[in-house]
């Protein structure tokens, strides 16, 4: 695994712990969660408050996530939004792409 692909799988990982964030959430009807940072870094304990709809806006895109400002990595990504609270990113580095729509908890049925 290269650099780009363990970056990638980072992120991979985070979004996986805000789907099950997010189910547990729309269980409890809750409007808005915090959900953890997106970010590459395996280390990064923050939080992001968001509401379910936002949180369903970032997830629509396999490359786009949901960080906390300034988590950005502008090698492997570019914002594409600042909301304040977070910033949605978008994967623009290709191996970093790739992967993360290889594992995206949501594949559209033309990618699988
Ligand atoms: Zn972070």
């Amino acid at each position: 695994m290269n650099e780009y692909e363990r970056r990638a799988t980072t992120e991979a990982l985070f979004r996986d712990v805000n789907e099950r964030i997010a189910e547990s959430a729309e269980r409890f009807d809750a409007i808005g969660t915090e959900f953890v940072c997106e970010c590459a870094d395996a280390s990064c304990t923050h939080k992001v408050p968001a509401t379910l709809a936002e949180y369903e806006e970032v997830r629509d895109d396999p490359t786009t996530f949901l960080i906390v400002p300034g988590h950005e990595q502008h090698d492997i990504e570019r914002v594409v939004s600042d909301r304040g609270r977070f910033r949605v990113i978008e994967k623009c580095q290709e191996v970093v792409r790739r992967t993360v729509i290889r594992l995206n908890p949501r594949p559209a049925p033309s990618e699988s």
